[in-house]
């Protein structure tokens, strides 16, 4: 009898078929393997008893970085009879639904041949193998064959080919393999694109880092931009050449132990630094930390991660310090993944550092943090990219969401699940928004995809929206839906932890575009995955200025000062008085009094800028989310107080918060008691609605206000593994698009 198996989940790219290969012979099956568009198939001549405890030694030793979502079984007719056990090659069928596998970091076996000086592969700066190497990265398309990567201009040395062949071998099918003779290879640029020509490219590249010169380096994903981590001027310039005048850097280290001197690192922080997907992890500061201080100004934290491609770990091992490794980007906008790309920045740097493997689906860094022993993202890319979601239930419809304007991500769905993109950046230029289309395009491809539904958010001006009515004007029949940006983040969190019930669901952010027009931020939802109705917000206050008053908590705490002084705030002795002329105090009373590109806000986000504003803390910020990170570093644990608030027709008034921060003398005590009143205020509402309580939206990034919610409210629901910020609002788009009655 011969049995058809189909297994679904992460089984190809990750050495699925010569394990498959391995087991079959070893037991002496009759039958072969092959990848397709599903996953992988196998067909087995035995009896039925025979493939049962095939498919148990499958789930007992499956490969370690597959994963089996699902195992089909059926007989079919005996049309031929087979030699042995094969590997066929690989079949493309029409529907795709197989999963990518996501870039993973160097593994240990390769490690220790990078470092081998007998080994053929010594130095080798791509080395890889079947359970490591780049994967999302390098794939144009389904199946992931070499032939549909990035590897495809590579021919293959003999010994290479040997290798490949080889079931036996842990080099089998591992589709980027290559070596000195045969692979991807480096060169050496100057900023004038003059190349430069030398005997060892790593060597030189150590010494420029050593001279604190800044470096570009292509990696997996794309770009990064690097200098020496311990060397004051280096950081400097680089600051200054990227314009980031405070914004934290990224610094790799080349292991665990060398992390451990630069920070406080928890059991589980460490098993995250270690993980294969090797994520950034944003960590303690400790006390006798030895790095430059303008990698992290003013800030408890230091986000840190371990080299993950032979590349950085030789030039590691060989600088033997720690270097600050940023995306090489304008900004916030995506990741150079082009020569062409990295020449754009070549007034940053001093040399770059490429190579001829093409990145075909750009990619960033990671970033996690630890709380409470629960992983939280604030970045999800290289490591977890492309991220596969569920949906509750399975589903004809074709979706494609396309998030937010900020942390842009797109998504489509397949099945019961929902293929999210890495994070892309935010969409403020031209070429964003092309980065934008092309990973639409990338998963249009790679899944032989057309959308019918196309999800977007109810911002007018997102580019995300206007590029979803484009859709929908070339093509009618696409049916486009519009869903309300915080209720989209409630979505996501409930969509992570499968929840589609009634909750109390609170969305706390920078801003977004409300149903009546405002910029909600600040929002209390009943909801479920089909229906929402806003139940409490912060009360609207005025955004003098507009876009200008998010870049400048001063502007929203002057609004506050406006609310309760009125006039009367010109004479106040106070910093965010101070920080304007008396004539510009002036005009923004009136903008602010005739309500003048001065938009209405509920925004929470917003509300932590104007506490930073009023306590001196910070005046204008160089980046997003600096306040929120000023504030947590002041929080005192031992302050348990807060301030009185009430709540009148569902409105929170902040300005009677505000009054009693004016008089506050402690800087610690004012920022303590405003954490503890947030976490005050949502559980008031906690109670009174007495539902489960779920969580979403960038303020909920802040570690010390997460802290204290789980503490105060130990059965809250929040996105854990995901993100809460903007980029999970395409997963939250493509859930209402499926389950929204009304709009
Ligand atoms: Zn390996
Ligand atoms: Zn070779």
């Amino acid at each position: 009898m011969i049995f058809a198996i189909e297994i679904r989940g992460v089984v190809q790219g990750v050495g699925f078929r010569p394990f498959i290969y391995n087991l079959a012979a070893s037991s002496g099956l009759k039958g072969q393997v092959s990848n397709n568009g599903y996953g992988v198939l196998i067909l087995l001549d035995a009896t039925r008893e025979k493939v049962d405890g095939f498919i148990r030694q499958i789930r007992q030793n499956k490969p370690p970085l597959s994963e089996i979502d699902s195992i089909k079984i059926t007989q079919i007719k005996k049309t031929k009879s087979f030699e042995g056990f094969s590997i066929q090659i690989s079949k493309s069928a029409k529907l795709l639904s197989s999963k990518i596998p996501s870039d993973i970091a160097m593994c240990e076996e390769c490690e220790s041949e990078l470092s081998d000086k007998t080994n053929r592969r010594f130095e080798y700066p791509f080395i890889t193998c079947t359970n490591c190497g780049p994967r999302y990265s390098i794939i144009k398309n389904l199946p992931y064959d070499r032939k549909n990567t990035s590897m495809d201009e590579f021919i293959m040395c003999k010994k290479c080919e040997a290798e490949y062949k080889n079931p036996q071998d842990r080099r089998y099918h591992a589709q980027p393999i290559g070596c000195h003779e045969c692979g991807p290879a480096l060169s050496l640029y100057e900023s004038n694109g003059k190349k430069i020509e030398s005997e060892n490219i790593i060597d030189e590249v150590v010494q420029t880092i050593a001279d604190g010169r800044i470096v570009a380096i292509k990696g997996i994903g794309g770009y990064h931009l690097v200098c020496d981590a311990s060397n004051d001027s280096a950081v400097e310039l680089l600051r200054e050449r990227k314009r980031r005048p405070s914004k934290p850097f990224g610094v790799m280290v080349k292991d665990i132990d060398t992390s451990k001197h630069l920070a406080y690192i928890s059991e589980k922080e460490e098993a995250l630094l270690n993980s294969n997907r090797r994520p950034i992890v944003l960590l303690q500061k400790r006390d006798d930390y030895a790095l430059s201080r303008y990698v992290a100004p003013n800030i408890s934290q230091i986000g840190l991660f371990l080299a993950y491609t032979p590349l950085h770990y030789l030039i590691l091992q060989k600088l033997e310090r720690p270097i600050v490794a940023t995306s090489a980007n304008i900004s916030d906008e995506p990741l150079c993944r082009t020569y062409d790309e990295i020449m754009g920045l070549s007034s940053v740097w001093d040399c770059c550092l490429e190579h001829n493997r093409e990145i075909v689906n750009g990619c960033d860094d990671s970033v996690a943090f630890v709380e409470n022993e629960k992983i939280f993202m604030l970045r999800e890319a290289r490591g977890y990219a492309p991220l596969y979601l569920k949906l509750l239930h399975k589903t004809d419809k074709k979706i494609l969401s396309l998030g937010a304007n900020q942390k842009s991500t797109v998504a489509i769905t397949i099945e019961d699940s929902v293929v999210l993109s890495p994070y892309i950046g935010d969409l403020g230029s031209l070429s964003s928004v092309e980065h934008f289309k092309s990973h639409i395009e990338t998963l249009k491809r790679i899944y032989d995809f057309t959308p019918d539904v196309v999800v977007c958010d109810k911002h007018p001006n997102y580019e995300s929206t206007k590029y979803a009515k484009e859709l929908k004007a070339q093509n009618e029949v696409i049916e486009l839906v519009q869903v309300q940006h915080h209720y989209a983040h409630i979505l996501a969190t409930m969509g992570v932890e499968g929840i589609a019930s009634k909750v109390l669901g609170v969305s706390f952010d920078g801003t977004g575009y409300g149903d009546d027009g405002n910029l909600w931020g600040g929002e209390f939802f009943v909801c479920d995955n089909s229906s929402y109705k806003r139940v409490g917000q912060f009360k609207y206050f005025r955004l003098i200025g507009g876009e200008r008053a998010i870049k400048e908590p001063r502007r929203v705490a002057l609004s506050f000062l406006f609310e309760i002084y009125g006039d009367e705030a010109f004479k106040l002795n106070n910093q965010t008085i101070n920080s304007f002329s008396s004539s510009e105090i002036k005009t923004l009373y009136t903008v602010w009094k005739n309500g003048l590109n001065s938009p209405l806000s509920s925004s929470c986000g917003r509300l932590f800028d104007a506490v930073a504003s009023l306590l001196d803390i910070v005046q204008i910020c160089s980046y997003e989310g600096e306040s929120g990170l000023l504030l947590e570093s002041l929080y005192d644990e031992n302050i348990t107080e807060y301030y009185e608030f009430g709540v009148q027709d569902f409105e929170i008034d902040f300005s009677q918060i505000a009054k009693q921060i004016l008089v506050e003398k402690d800087v610690h005590v004012a920022v303590s008691k405003f954490f503890n009143t947030i976490v005050e205020i949502i559980y008031d509402m906690y109670k009174k609605y007495d539902l489960p309580l779920v969580l979403s939206g960038g303020v909920f990034q802040n570690r010390v206000l997460l802290r204290l919610i789980m503490r105060k409210i130990p059965d809250v629901i929040l996105p854990e593994m995901f993100v809460a910020n903007d980029a999970a609002i395409a997963y939250g788009q493509a859930i209402a698009a499926l389950n929204l009655k009304t709009l």
